[in-house]
């Protein structure tokens, strides 16, 4: 069958070479690429309105979770570097540096 030059294509149809690898989807927290689980996180919450998702580790999730309220993750929103000024989680980030993408443990939420 004849192929006809086609100019319609907006982006071109040569170097698509990403196709052959998955790509890199990188947690919003930490910054290090997800492992076989990705959950998908509401840095403000879906109670309060939030829509927006980002991709994470659940243990980066968790972590979120157990250090900050609703409210608090309502008032940071998208600002992963407020987040990130937090002692505890830059203690965290720091120490999961170096795990394995799909390394996940039990956070135990604190009583407060
Ligand atoms: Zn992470």
């Amino acid at each position: 069958m004849a192929r006809k030059h086609s100019k319609h294509d907006p982006y071109g149809d040569s170097g698509r070479e990403e196709e052959a690898q998955a790509p890199a989807v990188v947690c919003w927290l930490c910054g290090r690429p997800t492992g076989k689980t990705i959950v998908l996180h509401h840095p403000v919450p879906k109670s309060r309105g939030g829509r927006d998702t980002v991709p994470m580790h659940p243990i980066c999730q968790q972590t979120l979770m157990a250090n900050f309220t609703n409210s608090e993750l309502q008032r940071h929103g998208m600002d992963v570097d407020g987040l990130l000024a937090d002692p505890r989680i830059r203690k965290f980030v720091d120490w999961v540096a170096n795990k394995d993408p799909d390394f996940t443990a039990t956070i135990t939420k604190k009583q407060r």
